[in-house]
């Protein structure tokens, strides 16, 4: 294990592997932002919190989480920063650290084609937003909670990770069924002393919102793509950043993986193919976007036999990093 790492500029990919999968190979997708000692994670997907502390970061430097979409597999550790975090690391913190996801869709999607009537879980609620699905992890584990608040003298969870929804500006015209991530400008969701985080919705329906971030620093910046496929929107916020972090699925893979010859496998089919980036494409996105480094994560599927990443720099002139789990970028080269 690294020790605690020393005040610098740098992006940690902490986990680059997509999919609700558990893999042996690589952590579920999360990733940070380290500024002059301060941290910032970006989502939160299998074994996150560990892939911290392997990466030497301290968590009592947490300032804020921010989640691109609520699919289980960028937030799956969620549960274990809000209690391991909270228990371990997170009483040392100066200030509360500031957790921001995307708000309830508002309503069910629509079944893809051919599967038929579905039933629903939780019908109560749905589809929660973010801050609703914290309220519901410390519903989930409010025995643990209370116990260790009365025995244990721990504060509050909310005094130290404070969770709130996104809420996307007046004007947008979005629409979870039929407009996802209209042409839209950057917007505000974080700022302090290091760093202003702005989001804009990308294209991952029907999981809607869905965000990609940009931070700036005074030493560079970075754009977190989240899950989407290809998207004029990511060019947008990525114009002129100094490092782009973009999903990517290598779409042969998709086509041996799921042969169509069922309902389910051709719901699978239409989703990869809307709903991710071929590894090409996050090439041309960085090339239009003109960032200075593409660092592909978030790779489906996380084992490929014969790897296919460097495909991305076939349509892409700057530097080109295929991602793996605890590798540390600069921000600026
Ligand atoms: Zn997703």
């Amino acid at each position: 294990m690294r020790e605690p790492s020393t005040p610098g500029t740098e992006i940690v990919l902490l986990g680059t592997a997509g999919g609700p999968r558990v893999r042996a190979s690589r952590a579920g997708i999360a990733s940070a932002v380290v500024l002059g000692g301060a941290v910032y994670l970006v989502d939160f997907g299998y074994g996150a919190c560990r892939q911290v502390k392997l990466a030497g970061l301290d968590l009592s430097r947490l300032r804020a989480g921010f989640v691109t979409h609520l699919h289980s597999d960028h937030i799956a550790d969620l549960a274990n920063l809000l209690l391991f975090g909270w228990y371990q690391n997170l009483e040392n913190l100066a200030r509360p650290a500031r957790l921001l996801g995307p708000g309830s869709r508002g309503g069910l999607p629509t079944a893809a084609a051919d599967l038929g009537p579905r039933e629903v879980a939780c019908p109560d609620d749905p589809t929660p937003g973010f801050a609703a699905t914290v309220r519901h992890l410390h519903q989930a584990f409010a025995t643990d909670i209370n116990d260790r608040m009365r025995d244990n003298g721990r504060s509050h969870p909310d005094r130290l990770l404070a969770a709130a929804d996104i809420e996307l500006p007046a004007g947008v015209p979005f629409d979870p069924a039929t407009a996802p991530a209209p042409p839209m400008e950057p917007f505000r969701v974080y700022e302090d002393e290091l760093v202003r985080v702005t989001a804009i919705l990308v294209h991952h329906a029907p999981m809607t919102p869905a965000y990609a971030f940009r931070f700036d620093t005074a030493e560079g910046s970075v754009v977190f793509s989240g899950d989407t496929g290809p998207c004029d929107n990511v060019v947008t916020l990525a114009t002129g950043a100094d490092v782009l972090v973009h999903e990517a699925i290598d779409e042969q893979w998709v086509q041996r993986a799921y042969r169509g010859e069922t309902a389910r496998e051709r719901a699978m089919v239409a989703h990869h193919a809307t709903a991710h980036t071929p590894i090409r494409e996050a090439g041309l996105i960085a090339q239009k976007a003109g960032v200075g480094t593409l660092v592909l994560s978030h790779l489906v599927p996380a084992e490929l036999d014969r790897p296919r990443w460097h495909e991305a720099a076939d349509a892409f002139d700057g530097r080109l990093i295929v991602g793996e789990d605890l590798i540390r970028i600069p921000l600026r080269r």
